[in-house]
C-alpha cells in the first residue's frame, strides 16, 4: 500500500521558525528532499512577505529549485491574488487552505467560510483549466483556536461541498495539534464517502500527530503532510513544537509495510543539514537515532 508524503517543511516549517532562511537556501531544501525521493514538496506559499516574512522571496525558491522529473512542486495559496502568482510561477500543484470556522477565517483571510468555500471551487475549476494538480486543505478541522471544539458535522458540511467541485484531494489538518486518533478516524471516513481522495496534515504539538497519523491511514488516507525534522510551531501555542516530522513518519510507515518511495537514510541526511542552517536542534527523532535495520532471517 503506497502512502503519498507531502513535504510541508520548506513552507509551514520554515514558516513558523524564527531564523529566515533565503530563497536560494529554500530552494535547495526542496532539491535535497526531492534527491531523497520525496515526490511531492509544498515549496513555498504566494502570501504577503509583510505579513509573513519567513516566505519573502516566493517566486525566487521555486525559480531556484532545481525541478526532478516526476517531483510535484506546490505551492500554497490563500486566495486569488496568490493562484495567480503561484501560477505564474510554474509550479506544478496549487493547495489552497482555510479555516473551518469563522473567527479564524476572518481573523487568517478575511472572509467567510462560506466565500472561501466558494473560492475552493472557483480555484479548482481554474487549475483544471491552467492543468495543474489542486488540493484543497480544510484547516482548524480538528479544533479552532478561538471558538474551540469543532463540529465534525461541520466540517464534513465544508468538505462535501468542498467535494462536488472534485479537487484532487481533501486535506484535514489539525492546525493547532489537538486531535486524537478516535476523531481522526470518524472524519477521514466521512470524508472519503464523498469519493474524494482524503489527505491529513497534523502538527505534534500536544504529542499525538504521529498517532494521528496512522489512525488517519488506517481510515483509509492515502497522503499524509509532514515536515522534515519537525520543523515549525504552532502560531497559537508559542513553544510548541511544528509538524509530525517526516523521517519519523516514514520509519513508521516503512516498518509497517507501506510504501513511499523516499530514502529514509537522505532524509535523514537532510534533517540533519536542515538543523544547521536553522541553527538550532530540531525536534524530529529519527534523524537523531537513525534508522535500525533487523537483521534478516
Ligand atoms: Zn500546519
Amino acid at each position: 500500500m503506497r502512502i503519498e508524503i507531502v513535504e510541508v517543511g520548506p513552507r509551514d516549517g520554515l514558516q513558523n521558525e524564527e531564523e529566515i532562511l533565503s530563497p536560494q537556501t529554500r530552494a535547495k531544501l526542496c532539491d535535497k528532499l526531492a534527491a531523497a525521493g520525496v515526490l511531492r514538496i509544498e515549496a513555498t506559499s504566494f502570501v504577503n512577505p509583510k505579513l509573513v516574512p519567513q516566505m519573502a522571496g516566493a517566486e525566487d525558491v521555486v525559480s531556484g529549485i532545481e525541478r526532478r522529473l516526476g517531483t510535484s512542486y506546490a505551492g500554497l495559496v490563500l486566495n486569488e491574488k496568490g493562484y495567480e502568482r503561484a501560477i505564474r510561477s510554474e509550479v506544478d500543484e496549487i493547495r489552497y487552505s482555510f479555516p473551518v470556522t469563522e473567527t479564524f477565517a476572518k481573523r487568517n483571510q478575511n472572509v467567510t467560510v462560506a466565500d472561501a468555500t466558494a473560492l475552493a471551487g472557483r480555484l479548482v475549476e481554474r487549475a483544471r483549466l491552467d492543468g495543474v494538480r489542486v488540493s484543497i486543505t480544510l484547516s482548524a478541522a480538528f479544533g479552532c483556536p478561538f471558538e474551540g471544539r469543532v463540529d465534525p458535522e461541520v466540517v464534513l458540511g465544508i468538505a462535501e461541498r468542498v467535494g462536488e467541485a472534485k479537487p484532487d484531494e481533501i486535506i484535514l489538518a489539525d492546525t493547532i495539534g489537538v486531535a486524537v486518533p478516535k476523531g481522526v478516524r470518524e472524519l477521514v471516513a466521512g470524508v472519503l464517502s464523498y469519493g474524494t481522495t482524503v489527505g491529513c496534515h497534523f502538527h505534534d504539538t500536544r504529542n499525538t500527530g504521529i498517532a494521528n497519523a496512522i489512525a488517519a491511514v488506517e481510515a483509509g488516507a492515502t497522503v499524509l503532510d509532514a515536515s522534515v525534522g519537525g520543523t515549525g510551531g504552532c502560531p497559537f501555542a508559542p513553544k510548541a513544537t511544528g509538524n509530525i516530522a517526516t523521517e519519523d513518519l516514514v520509519y513508521l510507515l516503512h516498518g509497517m509495510g507501506y510504501e513511499t518511495q523516499i530514502d529514509l537514510n537522505a532524509l535523514i541526511e537532510c534533517a540533519r543539514w536542515l538543523a544547521e542552517e536553522l541553527g538550532k536542534e530540531l525536534p524530529g527523532q529519527v534523524h537523531k537515532a537513525g534508522t535500525f535495520e533487523p537483521v534478516a532471517g
